[in-house]
């Protein structure tokens, strides 16, 4: 199989200059790129860094979300955790006389005077 006995995929009538050493198809001179000191046809340069850098970018995009996700179940749980400690603080301020009734009755005898 010799290089110039075979033709260009995408232009069958031209004579390959190069075989893409990624997919080992043939091309010619203006269907390859010289990338990182190898030739490599237009098909295998661009997909295997275009959807790396989109995958980098989705999950890094994805960390931040559950980071953020993260920071709001923290805060609402301290805002629960804040909620529920005024509730306590107040529901201790409730006098104890308030919780056998007898506050009313109090309030009743008052009243009648
Ligand atoms: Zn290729
Ligand atoms: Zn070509």
């Amino acid at each position: 199989m010799t290089l110039h006995r075979q033709r260009c995929v995408r232009h069958p009538d031209r004579e390959a200059a190069a075989r893409c050493p990624a997919c080992g198809r043939f091309f010619c001179r203006e269907c390859v790129t010289e990338h990182e000191g190898r030739l490599l046809c237009a098909a295998c340069l661009r997909p295997p860094d275009a959807p790396a850098d989109a995958q980098r970018r989705a999950s890094v995009l994805k960390r931040l979300q559950a980071a953020a996700r993260a920071v709001a179940l923290a805060a609402s749980l301290l805002l629960l955790w804040g909620f529920y400690t005024l509730f306590g603080i107040l529901l201790n301020a409730v006098p104890h006389r308030f919780h056998d009734s007898t506050a009313f009755e109090t309030l009743w005898a008052d009243g009648a005077e």
